[in-house]
């Protein structure tokens, strides 16, 4: 129905939605009319799509999303102690992380104050620069394709809300696995379709996850399955899908071109270093927050259910008084 492939190579497309087809080979989702490799690029930051408006006001007006000014202090407790928790029950303190799209750099700073050698890499150079000054942190001007990164020399490269984004994804993540040593992961979380989504139930029911189709931003938008294939295809034959933060449509997993095990022995992935201790700090704090939800949860059915037993039992008064 598209004169678009999906990234499979594959152009049997079905139609799903306004702007998306479903691809009937892989199933992900394929957005109709997205933005082509030249488009994406920054070249000019006041005019170019994913040059500084798109994180000044389109990321706030066009989205509802707080601007970058307030990402970056939000993300910190929001987004990165939840990445960093994974991070480092697959990788220690020392490793070296690039994360690609780092937007305003408040994981990366999270990471290096953890004790990691951590760097970011965005495509306008007005956020980078945004983020060295936000952070104090290295960051390098994308994209992936043309920087001059020596091969094999990461032992992590996270793509956090970014994998959606790419126009070429195989190719980007080739470059994105050919940064790293043979053992080194990919940490990414990106949005997931399910197959049996289908476009009216999503209406119908108002799903979180319709936010998600955004077609001039995301181009694909990946199944379990398909982007386990996707990366099978570069020789990455081992993944392994995380808690995401947003589970009702996000999937977060780490994936290797070696078996990957979390490490077993929590005494090796402590942050317990004169720096690494602030950040171990707010993990305990944050674990306690989610006890706390979890508590008041269950205080909130249990008050509920007694407050339906009160109105019972004040009807049957009422009943036999009157
Ligand atoms: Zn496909």
């Amino acid at each position: 129905m598209a004169d678009r492939d999906c990234w499979c190579g594959s152009h049997n497309l079905c139609g799903f939605s306004p702007e998306y087809a479903r691809c009937s080979v892989c199933g992900t989702l394929v957005a109709l009319a997205g933005l082509s490799d030249e488009a994406l690029q920054v070249k000019n930051d006041d005019t170019d799509f994913y040059g500084k408006q798109y994180w000044l006001e389109h990321q706030s007006k066009d989205l509802g999303h707080p601007d970058i000014f307030g990402r970056a202090r939000e993300d910190l407790i929001e987004r990165n102690l939840h990445w960093l928790r994974t991070l480092k029950a697959y990788k220690l303190p020392g490793s070296k992380v690039l994360e690609l799209g780092c937007s305003h750099g408040s994981f990366v700073a999270m990471l290096r104050q953890a004790g990691y050698d951590a760097s970011g890499m965005e495509m306008s150079p007005w956020v980078v620069n945004f983020a060295k000054e936000t952070f104090d942190i290295p960051v390098f001007v994308g994209p992936v394709e043309t920087t001059e990164l020596p091969n094999g020399s990461f032992d992590v490269v996270a793509l956090m809300d970014v994998l959606e984004h790419l126009p070429d994804p195989i190719g980007t993540m080739r470059h994105a696995l050919n940064l790293l040593n043979p053992d080194g992961i990919l940490l990414i979380q990106t949005p997931r379709f399910r197959e049996e989504m289908n476009y009216e139930t999503l209406i119908n029911t108002n799903a979180t996850f319709l936010a998600q189709l955004k077609s001039d931003e995301h181009l694909y938008l990946f199944t379990e399955d398909s982007v386990s294939n996707l990366f099978k295809r570069l020789g990455a034959d081992y993944i392994r899908f995380e808690q995401p933060i947003f589970h009702q449509y996000d999937m977060f997993f780490v994936v290797s071109r070696q078996p990957i095990e979390p490490i077993t022995d929590p005494k090796e992935g402590s942050l317990l270093t004169p720096k690494g201790r602030f950040v171990q700090g707010l993990l305990d704090q944050d674990r306690k927050i989610k006890e706390l939800e979890e508590h008041i949860k269950v205080i909130d059915s249990d008050r509920a259910a007694r407050l339906e037993q009160i109105l019972e039992l004040t009807k049957m008064i009422n009943e036999q008084r009157s």
